[in-house]
C-alpha cells in the first residue's frame, strides 16, 4: 500500500489550453509560471497552494 506524504508538493505535467504545449510545473510555485511557448499563465501562487490554470495531464512524484 502506498503511503501518501501529507501536504507534500508535487510536480504536475500540464497542458496549455491555448497552444497545447505540455510542460512540467511545480504545484506549490512561489511565482507565476508561464507557458514557455505562448506565455499564457499556467500556475498562479495563491495562499500557499497554487492555482492551476492549465489542464493537468499527469501528477509526478
Ligand atoms: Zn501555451
Amino acid at each position: 500500500m502506498v503511503m501518501f506524504q501529507n501536504h507534500r508538493s508535487n510536480y504536475l505535467k500540464v497542458k496549455c489550453m491555448d497552444c497545447g504545449n505540455q510542460q512540467i510545473v511545480f504545484d506549490h510555485a512561489a511565482s507565476v509560471v508561464q507557458c514557455i511557448i505562448c506565455g499564457k499563465t499556467l500556475v498562479k501562487p495563491k495562499g500557499g497552494k497554487s492555482e492551476i490554470l492549465a489542464q493537468v495531464v499527469e501528477v509526478l512524484d
